[in-house]
Parts: structure tokens; sequence; C-alpha cells
């Protein structure tokens, strides 16, 4: 499998007592979902934030597509992030309250008028037809293109962020505890989707939760973060094998598989 996203010795602190992140390396294969399970305040966030471009790293390499992505700057900045687009825990948060869904879902495009993604050619001279597309291949009807975040169920909300994550077409799509604020009935419609959506567009996914069931649920490999450090990564198919790290089986033992 061909390397998309190499992460080489990263390391983050936020202040002297900080210390987000130790010298954390792992890769995402292209089409490669990489599950990332840790305890809340293990470092997950901060890492989905290093490979956003959000923050930068102290030390350590961050290698996207062939290119070193922590060392960009401006336009090819600009440029580079339009291949990482991430859905975050809180729909809410996330969605402008003021824009109807139809503009919230295109947003990433007007930010890039010169990408058009080939799945939405077809109707790339209109912006509502673009963003009808987009809410359909979420499992979201036309109804909904002109109605605000607040008139939305929490589930519809997250499908939204995620049509918009979508929008263009990126190669990586880092979901943050993408059902953590969800009702239980509801989470595993959302997994179900982002499953989907892989197959569908053949994104690589970093999957980041502190839950192991909805990790293991559509991870190929699934790395354990805990203070910082990267303590355990395997297969799926190895989560119960004698050689995982105590911390990894604590995880286990913790959720409902
Ligand atoms: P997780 O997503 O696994 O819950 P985070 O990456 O959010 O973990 O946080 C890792 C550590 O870094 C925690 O100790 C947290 O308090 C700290 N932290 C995160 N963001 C900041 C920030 N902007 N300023 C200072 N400390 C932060
Ligand atoms: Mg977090």
């Amino acid at each position: 499998m061909k390397t998309l996203l190499e992460v080489k010795q990263i390391s983050k602190s936020y202040s002297a007592d900080v210390k987000a992140l130790t010298d954390i390396s792992f890769t995402v294969g292209e089409g490669e979902c990489l599950g990332l399970v840790g305890e809340s305040g293990s470092g997950k966030s901060t890492l989905a934030k290093l490979i956003l471009g959000l923050e930068r790293p102290d030390r350590g390499e961050i290698i996207l597509n062939g290119v070193h992505f922590h060392t960009l700057k401006g336009r090819s900045l600009r440029d580079a992030r339009k291949h990482v687009q991430v859905v975050f825990q809180d729909p809410t948060a996330s969605l402008n309250p003021r824009l109807p869904i139809w503009k919230a879902v295109i947003e990433p495009l007007e930010n890039y008028p010169d990408v058009t993604p080939a799945f939405l050619s077809e109707v790339r001279n209109s912006k509502r037809e673009m963003a009808a597309v987009l809410l359909d291949r979420v499992g979201l009807g036309q109804e909904l293109l002109d109605r605000y975040p607040h008139q939305l169920s929490g589930g519809q909300r997250q499908r939204v962020a995620i049509a918009r994550g979508l929008s263009l077409q990126p190669k990586l799509l880092i979901c943050d505890e993408p059902t953590s604020s969800l009702d239980v009935s509801i989470q595993a419609q959302i997994l179900n989707l982002l499953k989907e959506l892989r197959n569908e567009f053949n994104m690589s996914y970093l999957l980041i939760s502190h839950d192991m069931a909805s990790v293991r649920f559509m991870s190929d490999r699934i790395a354990v973060l805990k203070n910082g450090n990267l303590v355990d990564l395997f297969t799926s198919e190895e989560l119960f094998s004698s050689e995982r790290q105590v911390y990894t089986r604590q995880m286990v033992e913790a959720a409902v598989l």
C-alpha cells in the first residue's frame, strides 16, 4: 500500500508542564483507515491539529503525499491543506448558525474556487446543486438545503459536517470523535455512513475516538495513545493477541466489543 501520510518523531508541548505529544511516528496508507484511541487528554486532538496544519510541532516531520506539510507557509500550505479535511466531535460548534445548510456544505469549495471534484463536475455550474449532491451522498434530502443548523437533529448536523468534509474530495478525512456528541442510537448510523463513504471515495481516514469499539468497527490498524506517547500500534486482527500492551487490553475491557 502506498503511504499517504507519514508522521515522523513528532513532539509538541503547550508549555513546560504540558507535554501533549512525545516522539510520535506512524503512517497512513492510501485508502487505509487508521484508528487512534486514547483516553481524554492523551493528545489525540493535538495530533489532529498538527496534521491539519492548525498547530506546528516542536520537533518532527509531517509528510503528506510526499510533501513536507509542516514546513509549508502561505499559498503552498493552503494548497496542501485541501487534501486533508476534518469532522469534529461537535457539529453544532463547527457549523455557522447563520449559514443555511446549502452554504455550509459548499463553504470549503468557495475557499478553493479552482477545485471541482470529479463527483461534482456534472453540477459544477450550480452551487446549490453541488450542495444537493453532497447532501444526497450523506443520506440527507434536498428539503434541508434552506434550513439552518438549529432546525436539524444532532445526527443530521453531523451528516452536514461530513458532507462539508467531502466537498473537496480530500485524500485524508480526519474524524475527531465524530460520534461522541450523538445519542447512542445514532452513533452506529454515522459510523456506517463513514464506512460507506470510504469505499465510495477511496479516502484514507484517521478515525479518532476514546472508544475502542467504534475504532475497531472500521479501522485497518489501530494506534493507542497514552499521555502523549504511542504505546501500541497493530492491525485490527491483532487486537486480542497476547502481544498487546496492558494499556490496550484495559481499553478493550472498557469497551463493549
Ligand atoms: P485528547 O484529544 O486526547 O483529549 P488533547 O490533544 O486535546 O487530548 O490534549 C492533550 C493535552 O494537551 C491535555 O493535557 C490538554 O489539556 C493539553 N492541551 C490541549 N490543547 C491545549 C492548548 N491549546 N493549550 C494548552 N494545553 C492544551
Ligand atoms: Mg480530543
